[in-house]
């Protein structure tokens, strides 16, 4: 017989797959890291896993405890699985530009969860890092995960993503290009690829709105560059612990409309029925065309699934209000 344990242990070892139709236009070929056949569907329950296991090695979860976690709802998807199999209690934090869904399957897998404003600074006592640091402190046993400067979110993707990227591969990648939020995936990835094969270029795909392409080309933390912005899962009004810049090459910005128009065209050309980013990420790939040969071979890292944005990116009136909407992506015509 050949059965997994429990759920947990069908994280990981997620197919690679051609893009075809959207990357035409370029020379090389173009593979997508398809993390959404994780259980969580996402390629967040890597690092999830990895962050409480590395949390109960160092003691700081104990049997009962509860997590706490402030998570556009991905992180919180793969904390509540561990939390479900372990025995923890869940608290997510959300901020309120997150979709319905993404709220309503986080309650279904058993999460308390908290909405907390956008528009506010990181440290207003309204924020989502507030709330979830206050929460942390007042319940007893519990510990706050930090996704955004806990190192074991990098290391799950330096232990797990990496690897499987450069096996699938038979080491022939050249060019790895992802989303940029927490920075765990392209610095646990990044930093894996280089050790192999130094000449890999890692590159990241921000938003408008985001302050990471200036601040890896200047040095400079410019507020100038945050305002709020659609797209869901990357771009960040703080400079994580996780985001190594030294790992990454250069940064690209999809604009929002871009990210969402992609997104569609992924799940209508590609039959890839993908979250938000996805649609940023292949877009981001579009737009460094320059930088690849005919011998390259570029892998691009596809987050999250498309049921998380029914309600937003897939859903015609939305993208109309946005003023997304183009003629050829009309659903229901
Ligand atoms: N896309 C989505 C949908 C996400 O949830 C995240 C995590 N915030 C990312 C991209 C960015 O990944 P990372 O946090 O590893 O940089």
């Amino acid at each position: 017989m050949e059965y997994a344990q429990n759920i947990l242990e069908t994280i990981g070892n997620t197919p690679l797959v051609q893009i075809n139709r959207i990357t035409a236009e370029l020379p090389c070929l173009v593979l997508a890291k398809y993390e959404t056949f994780n259980p969580g569907n996402s390629v967040k329950d890597r690092m999830a896993l990895r962050m409480v296991e590395d949390a109960e090695a160092r003691g700081i979860l104990k049997p009962g405890g509860t997590i706490v976690e402030g998570t556009s709802g991905n992180t919180g998807m793969g904390l509540a699985l561990a939390a479900i199999i372990k025995g923890y209690r869940m608290i997510c934090v959300i901020s309120d530009k997150q979709s319905r869904e993404k709220i309503d399957i986080l309650r279904a897998v058993g999460c308390e969860v908290h909405v907390c404003p956008t528009d506010v600074a990181p440290e207003d006592p309204r924020s989502y890092y507030s709330t979830a640091r206050r929460l942390s402190e007042e319940i007893p046993g519990a510990w706050y995960v930090n996704q955004y400067d806990n190192p074991a979110n990098t290391l799950a993707h330096f232990e797990s993503t990496g690897p499987e990227i450069w096996k699938q591969t038979d080491g022939k990648v050249t060019h790895f290009v992802v989303g940029v939020g927490t920075g765990g995936t392209i610095s646990g990835v990044g930093t894996f690829l280089k050790s192999k094969n130094p000449d890999i270029k890692v590159w990241g795909v921000d938003t408008y709105g985001s302050v990471f392409k200036k601040y890896h080309e200047t040095g400079i933390f410019d507020e100038n560059e945050i305002y709020p912005y659609i797209t869901e899962g990357i771009g960040e009004d703080i400079l994580p612990e996780n985001v190594n810049f030294e790992v990454i090459d250069g940064f690209t910005k999809v604009t929002d409309k871009d990210a969402a128009v992609y997104t569609r065209r992924l799940a209508k050309e590609e039959g890839m029925f993908l979250g938000n980013s996805a649609g940023a990420a292949i877009k981001g790939v579009l737009q460094l065309k320059e930088h690849f040969g005919p011998e390259d071979i570029v892998v691009v890292l596809f987050h999250d699934h498309g049921s998380r944005y029914v309600g937003k990116i897939f859903n015609d009136d939305w993208m109309r209000e946005q003023g997304f909407l183009e003629p050829d992506q009309v659903a229901e015509k």
